[in-house]
């Protein structure tokens, strides 16, 4: 925590997106932030993230949120990118039952790399595909009850509970924080 020009207590929390290949991590983000939407799937040169704030409680939180520069595509994703991560997005896309079957081993990296305690968000994202779902809305649901994370579908295209996603980690992060400093 710190305070600004004002004396507002600040708060500055780093959240990292993870999962397979192609899920739409990179257009969740740039939903999220900028509420920008790109049909074609370009490759992000060097690590990227973008700082989004919201207030709680009359307080400034500001997120920085990072999205893999495609090292993902061979599971290179190094421990830098999750050094100081307090939350994290696990994703996964609902028409590609191989990237729900990944969500264990996102898990199990961000548990080997991470030094804290992590909100973590599990996100069945492209629900706008509903006519080729391979991953049951039930199924998603039983794997984040089983690890203890949240769930929610999303579409990066339609929006769809894109704000919420990533609004529900940094309240459960400010929770996590303010509860420890009372
Ligand atoms: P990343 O590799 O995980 O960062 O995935 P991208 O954000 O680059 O998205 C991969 C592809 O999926 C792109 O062609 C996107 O346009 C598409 N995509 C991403 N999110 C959605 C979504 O919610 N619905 C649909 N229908 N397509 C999506
Ligand atoms: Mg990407």
């Amino acid at each position: 925590m710190s305070s600004d020009d004002e004396g507002r207590e600040e708060y500055l929390f780093k959240i990292v997106v993870i999962g397979d290949s192609a899920v739409g991590k990179s257009n969740l983000l740039s939903r999220y932030a900028r509420n920008e939407f790109s049909a074609h799937s370009k490759a992000t040169i060097g690590v990227e993230f973008q700082t989004q704030s919201m207030e709680i409680e009359g307080k400034e939180v500001k997120a920085q949120i990072w999205d893999t520069a495609g090292q993902e595509r061979f599971r290179a994703v190094t421990s830098a990118y999750y050094r100081g991560a307090v939350g994290a997005l696990v994703v996964y896309d609902i028409t590609r039952r191989t990237t729900f079957e990944s969500v264990g081993r996102w898990l199990d990296e961000l548990t080997i790399h991470s030094d804290t305690t992590v909100a973590r968000m599990l996100v069945g994202n492209k629900c706008d595909l509903e006519n080729i779902r391979a991953v049951s809305v039930e199924e998603g649901k039983a794997l984040a009850e089983a690890q203890g994370l949240f769930f929610v579908e999303t579409s990066a295209l339609d929006s769809t509970n894109v704000k919420t996603a990533f609004e529900m980690v940094i309240l459960d992060i400010y929770n996590n924080v303010s509860r420890k400093q009372l």
